[in-house]
């Protein structure tokens, strides 16, 4: 790779939401209950994924080993000139809670380890060491499946200080599941997202458009149930339209049952008209599955087709409300004087039984400068939420930068401050007096600022109020 220049940023992108990701890969393994139909991968390469994926390919020359993925992305950041010292971890592959609890907790604490450039004797000294080191966890990602959710996997899920956790959806209907081998039901996608959203974990959802037994018309509907129905609306979503790949069943089966994935034509339309169905308070993480043509049976083989959308419904001047494309980072790329006077407004709307509170800072535009996500809990099950309110994730837009560096526009000018107030104000307005983050253990530092302390059991940071 040609080094960059001094102040040169390759990639620039990758941080434009605030925040530095590092994606690292668990061992190949089989999920409990069989295949998907759709899915390739298990043997040597993690379910779900191919051996051409970017890290994927990582993982594989470095043995799988987590310590020396995070060190490698590192490494990867600071030539690419970005800062790298608010991580995001993404754990990826396969369904990481039907991994040993063993292997798990091991690496959980090689991650912590690699980014604090020291070994530990067990899981929590790591993470206390990374509350005050140079590379901190800001947040960690866990993808998993809706009948791995029970209380026991989401106190282990807290204990790696996991902050968000991304369920496999696809489309919410029994009879594509059955068809499809989900081996789970929409029950458990119910119950999952009930009790995530209690412990205070940020909700993403996998959404598969296009599957076999399922059509447009079809999509829609579910599509459309996702946010209608307060069972399910996620604060984020991940779309990945089907795709016969090497090596799943679908590759043996799609021609017996006549099955074609949605061409490059439908696949843009279908997901403009959805991106336009997407509320205030939702997300779009990513459009299209990393699957090199080279893997790919059927399926339109346009990985970066998200552009295209996004250019198609700017030129239309469409009124897009989902986050990403509101957010300040992602505009500045496409706005050259954007009005830095913002306003509060908070959206109110019922989840999984509890009251949700989305505050926002947007300007006139409604460009996104920062967000935060306050639940009234239903019947919460962890200790120290019991009479609490619980801030879900709290996200200040604009480039990434390192901590205690000035900003002008976005991060580092008290607009996360100001949201923490507001949220507050409103838990006392209510008549709580207590209020809880979960938060990714890298920024506890700048909660006690605020006046909170880590809860008895070392998980959420909390304030009495
Ligand atoms: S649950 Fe996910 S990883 Fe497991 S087989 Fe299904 S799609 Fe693949």
């Amino acid at each position: 790779m040609k080094l960059p220049q001094v102040n040169e940023v390759r990639k620039p992108a990758k941080t434009l939401a605030g925040v530095t990701p590092i994606t690292v890969v668990v061992k190949p393994r089989k999920c409990d209950h069989g295949t998907c139909i759709y899915c390739p991968g298990g043997e040597k390469v993690p379910q779900s994924y191919t051996d051409k994926s970017p890290a994927v390919m990582r993982a594989l020359m470095l043995d799988y080993d987590p310590y020396e993925q995070v060190r490698v992305r590192l490494k990867a950041f600071r030539l690419m000139n970005h800062p790298t010292d608010k991580i995001e971890l993404i754990i990826l592959g396969g369904t990481f809670l039907q991994y040993p609890k063993k292997y798990r907790e091991w690496f959980i604490k090689r991650v912590y380890e690699a980014l604090n450039n020291k070994e530990s004797k067990d899981l929590e000294e790591a993470k206390k060491i990374n509350e005050t080191v140079r590379h901190r966890c800001v947040a960690l990602c866990i993808e998993n499946r809706p009948d791995n959710c029970s209380e026991e996997e989401i106190r282990d899920m807290l204990n790696y200080g996991t902050t968000r956790v991304e369920l496999g959806v696809q489309m919410p209907d029994n009879d594509l599941y059955k068809k499809t081998n989900r081996g789970h039901t929409v029950k458990e996608v119910i119950e999952a997202s009930e009790k995530l959203r209690e412990a205070g974990f940020k909700l993403g959802y996998h959404i598969m458009p296009g599957l076999p037994y399922s059509n447009r018309e079809k999509d829609f509907i579910l599509f459309k149930e996702i946010f209608d129905n307060p069972s399910y609306r996620p604060d984020q979503l991940k779309i990945y339209p089907c795709q016969v790949i090497q090596d799943s069943p679908l590759e043996k089966m799609y021609k017996r049952i006549n099955f074609i994935p949605y061409n490059e034509k439908e696949t843009q339309e279908i997901l403009e008209e959805m991106t336009l169905m997407i509320p205030e308070y939702c997300r779009t993480m990513r459009i299209m599955r990393e699957i090199p043509p080279e893997r790919l049976v059927s399926g339109i083989t346009r990985i970066d087709i998200r552009r295209e959308i996004e250019a198609s419904l700017r030129k239309k001047k469409e009124k897009v409300h989902e986050i990403r494309m509101r957010e300040l980072g992602f505009s500045s790329q496409f706005a050259k004087d954007i009005d830095m006077n913002i306003t509060l407004n908070v959206l109110e709307y019922e989840a999984s039984h509890g009251k949700e509170f989305f505050l926002q800072f947007t300007n006139k535009d409604n460009i996104l400068f920062g967000l935060l996500r306050l639940r009234f809990p239903y019947k919460p099950f962890i200790k120290s939420l019991k009479n609490a309110v619980i801030v879900r994730e709290l996200h200040v837009y604009g480039k990434s930068l390192n901590i205690g560096e000035k900003g002008e526009k976005g991060q580092h000018t008290g607009i996360g401050k100001q949201l923490m107030i507001e949220a507050e104000k409103i838990a006392r307005k209510n008549g709580y007096k207590k209020i809880a983050v979960i938060s990714g253990v890298g920024v506890r530092e700048y909660y006690k600022k605020l006046g909170y302390r880590l809860d008895e059991d070392g998980i959420y940071m909390i304030k009495e109020l």
